[in-house]
């Protein structure tokens, strides 16, 4: 049987020390353990974090902290977002069990993730545009945000109902692209879309957006992520180079 690999999650710029130890609680009560803190507030390891991670120290000592979501993601395929709010153009959405399915389908064959947004704003479009999909706990449509760590409760809860279940899903033939091999492909499109003039070099960003949303939709493998930046440099010769931007 494959090994299952692990399912990370990544708490982004969380302000409140007691949430990041609720957290890590609702992980240990359901068996994970992989947590990453995106640039969290300072003096996180305090006191309220403690107490409230009670019997999960393990797990809260064992957060890693890095400074950007990309760094967080390193090594993951599927990436998923947890929003309070739904219906963003040009994501698609899941429910918990839904979302719980794929992350447990997809870890058979690289780590998958799901990202979770700060108390107060919940996580932007800079941050969105590295998932592939949302996924929104249907809560009362007027009042919808749940704390934090009850968030994360509700999703470790259908993950570990899927464990069982997962073991019987085939893994993927190719492993889904990460974020750092899709950016790669971004970077490509928009050096041919500029040499073709088809994108505007005055704003660029919109048409890129819609083109990251466009593929973090359609969840590329490697071989199809090859393929793509393979039609590429056949229409570009030496576009495929991915020189540093400035
Ligand atoms: N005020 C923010 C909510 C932040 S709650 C907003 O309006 O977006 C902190 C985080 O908990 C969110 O970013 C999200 O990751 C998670 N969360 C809270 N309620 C959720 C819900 N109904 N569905 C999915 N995630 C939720």
């Amino acid at each position: 049987m494959t090994a299952v690999q692990p399912i990370r999650l990544v708490l982004f710029e969380t302000t409140h020390p007691g949430n990041i130890g609720s957290v890590a609680r609702a992980m240990k009560t359901m068996g994970f353990s992989d947590l990453v803190l995106v640039n969290p507030v300072a003096e996180w390891l305090c006191t309220d974090s403690r107490a409230l991670a009670s019997g999960a120290q393990d797990v809260l000592h064992a957060a890693r902290v890095v400074p950007t979501l990309e760094e967080a993601l390193d090594g993951c395929g599927l990436v998923l977002a947890a929003s309070a709010r739904h219906r963003r153009i040009g994501c698609p959405e899941m429910n918990p069990r839904e979302c719980a399915a794929e992350l447990m389908g997809q870890a058979l064959s690289r780590p998958a993730a799901i990202v979770f947004g700060p108390e107060r704003s919940g996580l932007a479009n800079e941050q969105l545009d590295l998932c592939n999909a949302i996924v929104y706990i249907p809560a009362n449509p007027a009042y919808s945000s749940l704390n934090l760590s009850q968030a994360v409760q509700i999703i470790v809860y259908e993950l570990r109902q899927q464990q069982v279940l997962a073991r019987e899903v085939p893994p993927p033939e190719s492993p889904l692209a990460g974020p750092a091999q899709l950016e790669l492909l971004y970077q490509h499109f928009e050096r041919v879309l500029l040499a073709s003039g088809f994108l505007n070099p005055t704003n660029p960003r919109h048409l890129m957006r819609r083109l990251r949303r466009l593929f973090n939709r359609t969840r590329l493998d490697e071989n199809e992520l090859n393929i793509l930046r393979g039609i590429l440099s056949s229409l570009a010769p030496g576009s495929g180079d991915n020189p540093k931007r400035d």
